[in-house]
C-alpha cells in the first residue's frame, strides 16, 4: 500500500511514497487514503525508459563537454551527465563555472546503442580544435 499523496511529509523527505503493509488504509505520516501500487514508481519508469546508458568520456574540458553535448544533441543521441555541478553547468549558459576540483569531472554517458556514433563525434572533436561556443558569450 502506497501513499499517493504528493505533497506527503514522507515523499518530501524521502523522494518516495509511504509504504505500508497490506490491511493499513491511511498514511501515518499525512492522513491520505493509500492505494495499491506506488502511483509515483509507475510515472518514474516511464519517464526513465529502457535506454542503457554507457560511460563515453570524462568530462575535463567544459568547452569540450559543451561542444561534445551540442554534436550529441544535433545527432539525436541521446545522452546524460553525472557529476557535481553539471545542472548549472549546462542549465542556462552559465559556462565556465564548471567543475569542481573536488569531486572531479563528471561523466557523460551515451545511449549504448549509439555508442559507435558518439565514440566518432568524440574523435572528430578532440582531432581539431572546438569551435566557439556562440552561446557563451563574455558574460564572466
Ligand atoms: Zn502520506
Amino acid at each position: 500500500m502506497f501513499c499517493p499523496n504528493p505533497d506527503c511529509p514522507h515523499r518530501e523527505e524521502t523522494g518516495r511514497a509511504a509504504e505500508f503493509r497490506a490491511g493499513i488504509e491511511r498514511c501515518s505520516d499525512c492522513g491520505t487514503a493509500l492505494v495499491d501500487e506506488d502511483p509515483f514508481a509507475a510515472e518514474a519508469a516511464r519517464s526513465a525508459r529502457h535506454i542503457e546508458m554507457v560511460e563515453l568520456t570524462e568530462l575535463t574540458e567544459p568547452a569540450l563537454a559543451a561542444t561534445l553535448a551540442a554534436m550529441l544533441d544535433e545527432a539525436g543521441i541521446g545522452y546524460e551527465i553525472e557529476g557535481g555541478g553539471v545542472q548549472d553547468f549546462f542549465g542556462v549558459g552559465r559556462l565556465g563555472t564548471g567543475f569542481s576540483p573536488i569531486t572531479g569531472a563528471p561523466q557523460l554517458r551515451v545511449d549504448a546503442t549509439r555508442l559507435a556514433e558518439a565514440h566518432d563525434l568524440l574523435a572528430a572533436l578532440l582531432a581539431s580544435p572546438p569551435p566557439p561556443d556562440p552561446s557563451s558569450g563574455e558574460e564572466t
